[in-house]
């Protein structure tokens, strides 16, 4: 079974349409919202973990892109600049997913990027703006 992360954002026109649904009924793929939102324009953006068959994941992929939703890799939409970085350990004590955390040998930053849900608590309490998110 094959797993993709993916932010999908869906223009205004469509935006109430059971297109989740679809890739359920339509291409048996399994997903989980890991997070939702309506921006000021009515635009909806999802983060969506989609699991099923790698082939059906691609054609539910397709189905997407040919409702006029666009589709980013939820995996790099997250950037974390070493060297801006000053290891205080303030984003690990807010990362509800444990996906930053401070390595206790080297005290260190470390990011799993495939624990992380896109939230944002990371970069808007990083006091020297050392992680840039996308979403
Ligand atoms: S965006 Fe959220 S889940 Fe991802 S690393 Fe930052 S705080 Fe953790
Ligand atoms: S809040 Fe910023 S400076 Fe502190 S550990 Fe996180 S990324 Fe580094």
């Amino acid at each position: 079974m094959a797993t993709k992360r993916l932010v999908l954002t869906f223009p205004e026109k469509i935006v109430t349409k059971p297109i989740t649904y679809r890739l359920v009924k339509d291409f048996d793929i399994q997903f989980n919202i890991l997070r939702a939102e309506i921006t000021a324009d009515i635009e909806g953006k999802i983060l969506l973990e989609l699991k099923g068959d790698k082939d059906k994941i691609e054609a539910g992929i397709n189905y997407l892109l040919s409702e006029g939703i666009t589709i980013q890799d939820a995996s790099k939409d997250i950037i974390i600049d070493k060297e801006k970085c000053v290891n205080c350990g303030l984003c690990p004590s807010l990362c509800i997913t444990k996906a930053l955390i401070i390595n206790r040998q080297s005290y260190e930053l470390v990011f799993e990027k495939n624990k992380c849900i896109l939230c944002g608590f990371c970069e808007n309490c990083c006091p020297v703006n050392a992680i840039k998110l996308k979403i």
